[in-house]
């Protein structure tokens, strides 16, 4: 390690930056988006930087630090990461300390020693150390250059991870300024950004939101039951093209009994964590030189390879977090050629997971009852345990519950026990972590579910789970929602009655700016079960007639989350439904018959009962300009892999040839015709409109 910081470069132009990377990093050229954020924390700007794990956030604020000189005050959450970066750092020839609370007094002592005489390139801090008496006094005395805070969503209570020392971080940055400070993450949800940005008191920040589109990736979500899966499974993976393959498995016993089951289409292996460390080694190995095909693995495989070729991620049951999934099907074409990922689940899987939650976190009532038995004076865990068991109001708190009370006790406070098992009472405080930690698990389980009855594009759900709002609006046209022809799930066209239960949806929603799913399900005539009105939201988002999106609702100073279901401009069509044809999963019984007597076509918007308009009469010009207008329509749908009706009605189509407006203002006014359709096709339609007129 040098004796001093590096010289620093006094200019940061374009060039300058560039050369920094390659003389101080070691990178031939910058990756996506990272010369942008290092720019503006170069020029001292706050930041946000959202980024995928592995996608370079580190160089983000190391290439800045070094670019504007002094020391970079570095705040992360884990000794483990502080080691590491730090480890780089002094390997690539930085000037670098660290200070937590796995090192000797003297070493901490130097670290401070170092920083305030102003010989460091980057000091490394965990959040905790800012507790201790003096210590943000003496960060203050000499000012920090940049401010970097590492996995910043531990500072949000609405994040995984959360660390109530984070949350103390925002009120020490004043004393360190004037420099930018930068908030780095991987995972920020909307509300979690919001909460990153309102604790660290960042009011100006700017937000670098970027990269976690993967646009190899075809997402497909499957519905089928347990003892179907394998069959399933082996079935894809019997296409050679479909592998080299990750099959992900909720257990070890699954896994094995699925490697066995592959084991007859292709060189298959399991892999998990109760296996003796040669043999995981040896099929990691395998798997990363060709000579496995597939690997049915836990959660723990993938960590240490970099294999750019797997073709194909199965998930063979419901994922318990987004972010794990995402990190997992992220495993599949690295390369950059078409790849898939499958995800195969069922109503059963939700119960299993709440099955191991509620096990995971007792009712808080019992964990009370645990804590209540503790005393001030030591007792034996199994003695505590016993006079619960003998108490007639406890008699139901099992072992296993008793257990895992204790241990939630003990990480939150709650309880102290020595290296004896010898118990004491803690603090009363526990309470509230504990609930925090089981609504989070259970929050995560059910973004997973919310997922993947999702009526939206998979990778757009995903992108906009993890915080690009603007990238989220984009479709991959790839996934089981954007092309469900390529999929692999079995579809039937809808019956009659059913179009028409979806025109009641499309009825029923008019008028308003949009309605809950819980709304819908009272409101929506005809008694449909809460699976059968999902399934029609998903085939009437498909066609573009409905939006399905997320929205929160305050009440009470709580937020509530919902989906809204609302109109978009096709669905405004009078007889929408009616008008097109659907497409339903295989699998959902038809609903019975045509329902034209049923009470929803008497009330609201008739059909029947709805005024005719006058039909429109054509003269020989207007009747060339509809053909025109038709064969203009029929292409456009072709390339959108649409109906033709969704590009324009019938109806509309003929009122333009009728009116053969010149301007989009004369277009707007044709009925049928909104801002989003003149946007969309406008121009087209009036240069077909123009191209008539100046022919006839
Ligand atoms: P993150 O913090 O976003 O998860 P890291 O900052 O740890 O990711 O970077 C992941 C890997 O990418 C590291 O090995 C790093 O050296 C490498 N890396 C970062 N930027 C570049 C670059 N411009 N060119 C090549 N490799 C890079
Ligand atoms: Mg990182």
């Amino acid at each position: 390690m040098p004796a001093s910081a590096v010289a620093i470069p006094q200019s940061a132009d374009s060039s300058s930056l560039r050369d920094l990377l390659r003389r101080h990093f070691g990178f031939a050229s910058f990756r996506t988006n990272q010369e942008a954020v290092c720019r503006a924390a170069v020029d001292g700007e706050d930041l946000l930087l959202v980024m995928p794990t592995g996608s370079g956030k580190s160089l983000c604020y190391q290439l800045p630090a070094i670019a504007r000189g002094g020391t970079a005050l570095v705040v992360s959450p884990l000794i483990a990461l502080i080691e590491d970066q730090c480890a780089k750092l002094a390997s690539l020839g930085f000037k670098v300390a660290r200070i937590h609370s796995g090192l000797d007094r003297a070493i901490s002592r130097q670290a401070c020693v170092d920083y305030l005489n102003g010989s460091l390139n980057f000091l490394f801090i965990a959040p905790e150390r800012l507790r201790v008496p003096g210590f943000p006094e003496m960060l203050a005395k000499r000012k920090p250059a940049l401010i970097a805070i590492d996995e910043a969503h531990c500072i949000s209570q609405w994040g995984h991870d959360f660390r109530p020392d984070y949350r103390m971080l925002g009120q020490y940055l004043p004393a360190l300024r004037p420099a930018p400070v930068l908030a780095l993450t991987a995972t920020a949800t909307p509300s979690v950004q919001r909460d990153i940005l309102e604790q660290l008191g960042l009011t100006q920040a700017r937000k670098f939101i970027h990269g976690f589109r993967r646009s190899n990736l075809a997402i497909e979500v499957s519905e089928v039951p347990m003892p179907m899966r394998g069959d399933l499974i082996c079935e894809l993976l019997q296409d050679p093209a479909r592998r080299p393959a990750i099959v992900y498995a909720p257990a070890r016993k699954r896994a094995e009994e699925i490697a066995v089951q592959l084991g007859q289409v292709c060189r298959a292996a399991a892999y998990h964590a109760g296996l003796p460390a040669e043999i995981r080694e040896s099929v990691q190995q395998k798997f990363q030189s060709g000579q496995l095909d597939c690997v049915v693995a836990t959660i723990a495989f993938g960590m240490g390879i970099d294999k750019a070729d797997v073709r194909t991620v199965i998930h063979a049951a419901l994922p318990s977090t987004l972010e794990g999934y995402y990190q997992e099907i992220g495993r599949a074409g690295r390369d950059g050629l078409p790849s898939s990922a499958i995800l195969i689940h069922s109503w059963a899987d939700q119960r299993t997971h709440d099955f191991f939650l509620k096990r995971d976190y007792p009712p808080i009532d019992d964990v009370h009852k645990v804590f209540n038995a503790l005393g001030a004076d030591p007792r034996s865990l199994d003695e505590i345990r016993a006079s619960l068991a003998s108490s007639p109001t406890t008699l139901h708190i099992d072992e296993e519950t008793f257990a895992k009370a204790i241990e939630k006790l003990f990480i939150h406070g709650g309880a102290n026990v020595d290296y004896n098992n010898n118990a004491t009472r803690g603090a009363t405080t526990w309470t509230k972590p504990y609930t925090r930690q089981s609504d989070y698990r259970r929050n995560q389980l059910e973004l997973v579910q919310k997922y993947v009855d999702g009526h939206q594009c998979r990778m757009a759900a995903l992108v906009l789970h993890f915080g690009d709002l603007a990238d989220g609006k984009v479709r991959c046209g790839l996934c089981d929602f954007c092309h469900p022809t390529g999929s692999s799930a079995r579809q039937r066209p809808a019956t009659r009655g059913e179009i028409e239960d979806m025109q009641a949806i499309l009825d029923s929603l008019r008028g308003i700016p949009g309605k809950s799913i819980g709304r819908l399900l009272k409101e929506v005539p005809g008694d449909l079960t809460r699976k059968q009105l999902d399934t029609y939201l998903a085939a009437l988002a498909k066609a573009e007639l409905v939006s399905v999106e997320d929205a929160e609702w305050i009440k009470e100073g709580e937020t509530i989350l919902f989906r809204r279901v609302s109109l978009l401009s096709n669905g405004q069509e009078p007889e929408a439904a009616l008008a097109l044809q659907f497409q339903l999963p295989a699998d959902m019984p038809p609903a019975k018959g045509s329902r034209t007597a049923r009470p929803f076509s008497s009330k609201g918007v008739s059909r029947s009962a709805a005024p005719e308009s006058e039909p429109i009469q054509l003269s020989a010009a207007s009747q060339q300009l509809e053909q025109a207008l038709k064969a203009w329509r029929t292409v456009t749908a072709k390339k959108l892999g649409m109906p033709p009706f969704i590009v324009l009605f019938d109806r509309t189509l003929r009122a333009i040839a009728h009116s053969c407006p010149t301007t989009p203002n004369q277009l707007l006014e044709v009925p049928g015709m909104g801002p989003a359709k003149v946007e969309k096709h406008g121009a087209e339609i009036l240069a077909v409109c123009h191209q008539a007129s100046t022919q006839s």
